[in-house]
Order: structure tokens, then C-alpha cells, then sequence
């Protein structure tokens, strides 16, 4: 057998599904991977609303990442639709990443999350522990071992492993780092790949994420959105692009629609005299342009869509249903 084809027949392939609850750093952490931006950060939960795909190709191996929405305690029906599309996630997966805050002992969310890991899949599971610049040495030992417990039961915690392939890696490991720092994403990455199944390119090396360029504006917007704006009104935010067109052979024009739910949330998104809305359309617009590498245009418009959270059409609408099938 020559040495090419050796290559090939060690390659590996496969998706691999980053499971925790909101604000842990899932996307954070898809995004360091990456290299450019294919989820949306921010500091409020349940940023991320529909499954995406971030596709990470190797000389060894492609990584399909599922970024999947927090996993939480259904309020309404957007929420019920979310931790849908997590379930799903968990069951697709070849591997499984289970990424929790290592500086704050474990909620009950954490526990559902594990549970539900339990009931969905028998694929290898990573612990991950984040934000590990934020924990102090003497926490270490007994947040792990609080972790370790729900996911692993009755497995001794083993110690962690080199991860140079020269093992079968077990079922169960676990690695601590942060996503914002960089310590350990590089060994986490590792030890992703020695979990994979040996298997093909599934897309071609140039694709990086499943989501359109208009998807990406939209989410974009909707993170300006979530920057500028708290209490009630971000979560019943949805943007819908509508116009892209290249105006001159330079300029983007893009129009999108965000929509809220009452007509109080309009008037705090335009503020005083529209100035609300210019620092998100601003702030969007040079996201959208660092994007495209192109000057955009951008125009934003707010319309009141009432309790669209609760009614299946207009999330269907929004796209968020019909990625669950
Ligand atoms: P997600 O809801 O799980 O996708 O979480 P995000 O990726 O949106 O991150 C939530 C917040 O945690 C953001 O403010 C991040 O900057 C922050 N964060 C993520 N990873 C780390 C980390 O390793 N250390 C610290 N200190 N903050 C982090
Ligand atoms: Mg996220």
C-alpha cells in the first residue's frame, strides 16, 4: 500500500455536536475553531436559535460541527422547538462535546443536559470544562469531580489522557479549558478527531458553514440587537432579510426586517429620535461588510408581529421550524 492512500484510509470524518447549556461558550468556542465568525456570541442566553453547521476541514480530518441552541426549560413554544433541535443534534452525532461553565458548580440544567445525553446517544462524550480562567485551583478537583458524576456515574474518573492516538479512546473523558484564552482548545480539538470514525469528505474543503450569507446577515443583526437592548425585548426578536442586491459594481444594498412582538419593544429598538436603531444598523452593517469584504447599505426596518413566539406558521416563517425535520 503507498504512502497516499495510507492517508486516506486514515482519514476521518464525522459531526460532532457541542451540548450545553446557554452561555457556556458553545459558540465561543465553534467560532475559535473556525476562524471567523459562523455562530453569534453574546453575553445574553439562548443567543443561538437554530442549528448550524460549521464545517472544519484538515489535512486528517473534517470536523462537521452542530451548534446546537441552549438546551432550557421550554417557556413558550420557540422554546420547546429549541430543545427539539438539541435533542436531535445529540442524536446525530458521532461525538459528543459537552461543554459546561467549570467555574460555577454544576445546575439543574446541567443534569437535564446529561440526562438527556443518557437517553439519546451511545457515542463517545467529551467533558469539557470552560472558562477555566476563571476558576480558582482549589475548585478544580471538586467541580470536575461534580461534572464527572453526572455525566459518567459509576466510571472512575480517568486521568486525562495524551491523546496522541497511541490509546483507544475511552467512552467518557474530560479536558478543561477556555474558549476565550485558547488553553486547551487546540488538545480538545485532538482529541475530537481520535473519536471520529474514519470516513470521507462530506463537503467540499472550501465550505465552512450550511448557512446562507443572508442567514449569517440575519444573525448578525439580530446580535447587534441583543448588544444594544436587554430585559424582555431580545428574546422576541427575529430578523428576516429581505433585499440583497448589488447595487453598483462596489455597494450592497440589503434591506431586513426585524420583528418584535409589542409595539413598546418597536419603540425601544428605534429610541429617541431613531438613535437606537442607527447604532444597531451601524454596528451590523460593519459585521455584514467585514463578511462580504464589500461596502453595504444597509436599511433596517422594526415591525410589531404579535406573539410570534407562540404560533407555529410565523415560526415556520422565520425558519425556525423547518430545520427540525
Ligand atoms: P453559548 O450560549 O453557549 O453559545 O455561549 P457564548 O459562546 O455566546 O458565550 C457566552 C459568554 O461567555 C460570552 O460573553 C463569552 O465571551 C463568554 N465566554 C465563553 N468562553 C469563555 C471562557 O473560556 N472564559 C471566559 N472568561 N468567558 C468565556
Ligand atoms: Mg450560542
Amino acid at each position: 500500500m503507498n504512502a497516499e492512500r495510507e492517508t486516506l484510509n486514515a482519514y476521518r470524518s464525522g459531526y460532532v455536536a457541542i451540548i450545553g447549556k446557554p452561555n457556556v461558550g458553545k459558540s465561543t468556542l465553534l467560532n475559535a475553531y473556525m476562524g471567523q465568525k459562523v455562530a453569534i456570541v453574546s453575553d445574553k442566553p439562548q443567543t443561538t436559535r437554530v442549528r448550524q453547521l460549521g464545517i472544519l476541514t484538515r489535512p486528517d480530518a473534517q470536523i462537521i460541527f452542530i451548534d446546537t441552541p441552549g438546551i432550557h426549560k421550554p417557556l413558550h413554544r420557540l422554546g420547546k422547538v429549541m430543545v427539539d433541535i438539541a435533542a436531535n443534534c445529540i442524536t446525530e452525532a458521532d461525538v459528543l462535546v459537552f461543554l459546561v461553565d467549570g467555574a460555577t458548580l454544576p445546575k439543574d440544567q446541567d443534569r437535564q443536559i446529561a440526562a438527556l445525553i443518557h437517553a439519546s446517544s451511545d457515542r463517545p462524550v467529551i467533558l469539557a470544562l470552560n472558562k477555566c480562567d476563571l476558576l480558582s485551583p482549589d475548585h478544580i478537583e471538586p467541580h470536575l469531580q461534580a461534572y464527572w458524576a453526572l455525566l459518567a456515574r459509576d466510571t472512575p474518573l480517568p486521568a486525562l489522557e495524551q491523546a496522541d492516538g497511541s490509546q483507544p479512546a475511552p467512552r467518557y473523558d474530560w479536558i478543561m479549558l477556555s474558549a476565550t484564552s485558547g488553553y486547551n482548545r487546540e488538545r480538545l480539538l485532538e482529541m475530537i478527531i481520535a473519536r471520529l470514525p474514519k470516513g470521507p469528505l462530506y463537503y467540499d474543503q472550501d465550505t465552512l458553514t450550511d448557512r446562507t450569507e443572508r442567514e449569517v446577515a440575519a444573525e448578525l443583526i439580530r446580535e447587534q440587537v441583543l448588544q444594544h437592548v436587554h430585559q424582555e425585548v431580545p428574546h422576541a426578536v427575529a430578523v428576516v432579510v429581505g433585499e440583497w442586491k448589488e447595487r453598483s459594481h462596489d455597494k450592497t444594498y440589503i434591506s431586513a426586517t426585524i420583528y418584535v412582538e409589542k409595539a413598546t419593544q418597536k419603540g425601544i429598538l428605534i429610541g429617541q429620535g431613531g438613535k437606537m436603531l442607527k447604532s444597531i444598523s451601524t454596528g451590523a452593517r460593519q459585521a455584514i461588510e467585514t463578511m462580504t469584504e464589500k461596502p453595504v447599505f444597509l436599511e433596517l426596518w422594526v415591525k410589531v408581529n404579535k406573539n410570534w413566539r407562540e404560533k407555529d406558521a410565523e415560526l415556520e416563517r422565520l425558519g425556525y421550524i423547518g430545520l427540525l425535520k
